[in-house]
């Protein structure tokens, strides 16, 4: 593997794979890479020639300064796990690369940015982080570019940006991956402690509830809600948001569930901020009767 620091250095090692007409797959990441991230990283290699991964820890995302300057950094570590998977390029350009000075543009998502994430970020996070995705499109030119379902709303971002704006990548969005009590996997995990660490269980163990309750047949988005907010409680988390959606659009579900629908939750355990998120599949087979 060989890591590149230039937008002309990676070019130069496109530019003939790409002339051969070879598959190119990017997996853009923050790095402190953790089974997540190597997921995608599997992902991209099985199916593609030349498997590109970016590192770098975007400024223009970050709505706090505490969350950037504390944000895991190991470079060599991640260097050697991205070997490992078989990966051909590690991407980790100096923010000078990135936004040199005199840097004034922003790609800003309206519509589905604007809400959850959004809302308590700020609308600034997903501005940046839809500017450094068009930036990395235009940098390395894949074919296809690996996203994780982990951050949905990122996810649905990135695909109405690439129809808004057609850009010729195909986006693949790759399954959560959890530990084995369902805890998903984030950079951010390392910052808990083992009690918070056993708290922030409630994520995962929220929608779990909410999933168990529409497929034994509620519908009741109140209902639904109520309970997947009490575990959260009970396990003494900060909940931010915990929301029902159009898994499409991300529109707020209200009242009777009737198709599939994206449980959102974000929460913070301690001074750590999770988020998760799992598709419900109502059962109107099993709901009671109306009375
Ligand atoms: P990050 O480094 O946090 O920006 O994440 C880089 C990519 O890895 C994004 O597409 C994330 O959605 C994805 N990712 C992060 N955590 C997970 C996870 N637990 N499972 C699958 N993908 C993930």
């Amino acid at each position: 593997m060989r890591t590149i620091r230039t937008i002309t250095e990676l070019r130069g090692a496109l530019d003939p794979p790409r002339r051969a007409g070879r598959r190119i797959g990017l997996v853009p990441t923050m790095g402190a890479f953790h089974q997540g991230h190597l997921s995608l990283m599997r992902q991209a290699r099985s199916e593609c020639d030349v498997v590109v991964v970016s590192l770098f820890v975007n400024p223009a995302q970050f709505n706090e300064g505490a969350d950037l300057e504390n944000y895991p950094r190991d470079e060599q570590r991640d260097a050697d796990l991205a070997a490992a998977e078989g990966v051909d390029f590690l991407f980790a350009p100096p923010i000078s690369e990135v936004y040199p000075d005199g840097f004034t543009t922003t790609v800003a998502v309206s519509g589905p940015s604007e809400t959850l994430e959004g809302a308590e970020r700020g609308r600034g996070h997903f501005d940046g982080v839809s500017t450094v995705v068009t930036k990395l499109f235009n940098m390395v030119g894949p074919d296809v570019a690996f996203f994780g379902q982990k951050d949905a709303q990122q996810a649905l971002v990135i695909q109405k940006l690439v129809r808004d704006l057609n850009f010729g990548v195909e986006i693949q969005v790759c399954p959560t991956a959890r530990e084995q009590d369902g805890l998903a996997l984030s950079s951010r995990n390392v910052h808990l402690d083992a009690e918070q660490r056993a708290r922030a269980t409630a994520l995962n163990r929220a929608l779990e509830r909410a999933a168990e309750l529409t497929a034994g047949g509620a519908t009741d988005t109140a209902e639904i809600t109520a309970a997947a907010r009490q575990v959260l409680e009970e396990a003494g988390v900060h909940t931010e948001y915990f929301a029902l959606t159009d898994p499409d659009t991300l529109t707020a579900r209200n009242g009777r569930l009737t198709g599939p629908t994206l449980a959102l939750v974000a929460a913070r355990v301690g001074d750590t901020r999770l988020i998760d998120n799992r598709v419900l599949l109502p059962n109107p087979a099993k709901e009671a009767p109306h009375a």
